[in-house]
């Protein structure tokens, strides 16, 4: 579906919303399926003590939730800001049709919310990257991988 702006300003309405009541930061998303919003999601990081409690991802999770899928195909997200590169990579897995945004990257790191750095660091080489990373035992995780290929049942996404 084309952009709406109505469900963008929804979003910034609602990170304002949740900001000014202490839920977390300014940031806001709605998910919306044939012109109707069907979740509405806003950052609870600092309420609920969870780092991953972003707007998209709630958002998200209330829609996944209410239609009983994984998938939200054939939906798009409207967001009060340019998502994080955690919030990117939901959108990906969650095949969302459209993303749709009012603040930039810049606009958030303005006010103390810089996400640059991991923009940066999902794009190196997990040897290079600041988070201390090793590996072992890949033998034993791949006879798993093994294992759900040959999962009769198996459920892909
Ligand atoms: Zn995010």
């Amino acid at each position: 579906m084309p952009f709406e702006e109505s469900f963008l300003r929804e979003a910034i309405r609602l990170s304002r919303e949740h900001m000014e009541a202490g839920d977390g930061g300014p940031f806001a998303a709605v998910i919306v399926k044939d012109g109707n919003i069907i979740s509405k999601g806003w950052n609870c990081v600092t309420s609920q003590n969870d780092p991953t409690a972003h707007g998209e991802v709630e958002a998200i999770r209330k829609a996944c939730k209410t239609q009983k899928t994984f998938t939200l195909e054939g939906c798009e997200i409207y967001s009060s800001c340019e998502p994080c590169p955690m919030c990117l990579s939901t959108i990906y897995w969650a095949r969302l049709d459209a993303l749709y945004f009012a603040g930039s990257q810049s606009d958030a790191a303005d006010a103390g919310f810089d996400d640059r750095f991991l923009y940066e660091e999902v794009s190196k080489d997990w040897n290079v990257r600041t988070l201390e990373t090793e590996q072992h035992l890949q033998t034993e995780a791949q006879n798993v991988f093994n294992s759900w290929k040959n999962k009769p049942d198996r459920t892909p996404y």
